[in-house]
């Protein structure tokens, strides 16, 4: 049977592989390397920043939405969010939820972002914007230069849930100017689920830092303290994050998902 879902997706023969295997101890050097090459790949797929990090949660996609609106945001920040599906509710409710003083711009079922929609919103002191690049649940991909366009121009924080879009559009968190990129592993990166991956930019790592804590097990600052020696603070998805530096590895030499029937077509 061949799936055709946005996610999980196929994995090839490789991936499959490190799977069947026990799960090793994962405090050790030798695990630190693996997760300090995971980190060092996907920014350099991501082409971050300089002084950019990243950080591997064990949570599904949401989860690190919900732990970016957590950390990242602050009870100051005057927040737009672009709703045009279930993914950009997903960021109004957990806006709402965590208390964020925010905006919805809320757009017709796969209707394309217009510059009229943000017209409204220019030099109004909005500091931060919430953005699914591809709108999962309506199949569209959001005109990217023209929410970075309109960030860089009012010096707005752009968020970026690229969870669909990481491997399957072209996504250059420096072009964009993104403070934050945040993808999961079972969809175009073709891994079961159970990891999401945050890249943060300078200003979002410095805004991580000032923030004040809001929980334990999503904590950022947590995260990002254990990842400079390759560690997450509590007992990841060991075997996913193996299975990450497997396909990031093949990405990264030019192998795309080749490998297992299927698999050459997600790359
Ligand atoms: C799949 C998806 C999510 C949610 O991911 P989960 O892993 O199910 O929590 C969020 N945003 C987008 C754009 C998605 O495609």
């Amino acid at each position: 049977m061949l799936n055709f879902t946005v996610g999980p997706v196929m994995s090839c023969d490789e991936v499959l592989e490190v799977a069947s295997h026990s799960t090793p101890y994962f405090r050790t050097p030798e695990f630190s390397d693996i997760m300090l090459e995971n980190e060092r790949v996907m920014l350099e797929l991501l082409n971050a920043p300089e002084n950019s990090k990243c950080v591997f949660l064990t949570s599904s996609g949401t989860g690190a939405m919900e732990s970016v609106v957590m950390n990242v945001l602050n009870d100051n920040d005057k927040v737009l969010v672009i709703n045009g599906g279930s993914f950009g509710q997903r960021f109004s409710d957990l806006c709402k939820l965590h208390k964020r003083n925010f905006t919805e711009i809320k757009l017709k079922f796969a209707a394309q972002i217009k510059p009229e929609n943000l017209a409204p919103f220019e030099n109004q002191n909005y500091t931060a914007l919430l953005i699914n690049m591809h709108e999962t649940s309506s199949g569209l991909l959001y005109d990217m230069d023209l929410i970075s366009d309109f960030c860089k121009r009012n010096n707005i924080l752009l968020i970026v849930d690229a969870i669909s879009a990481f491997m399957a559009d072209e996504l250059d968190m420096t072009k964009l100017n993104a403070a934050v990129v945040l993808t999961g592993s079972q969809k175009a990166l073709a891994v079961q689920p159970g990891i999401s991956i945050i890249a943060l930019a300078p200003e979002a790592l410095k805004r991580v830092d000032d923030n004040p804590e809001k929980c334990m097990y999503l904590s950022l600052k947590e995260a990002l303290k254990n990842s400079v020696r390759g560690q997450t603070p509590f007992t990841p998805a060991v075997t996913t994050l193996l299975q990450i530096n497997t396909r990031l590895q093949k990405i990264r030499t030019g192998g795309g998902g080749g490998g297992g029937n299927f698999c050459n077509l997600s790359n």
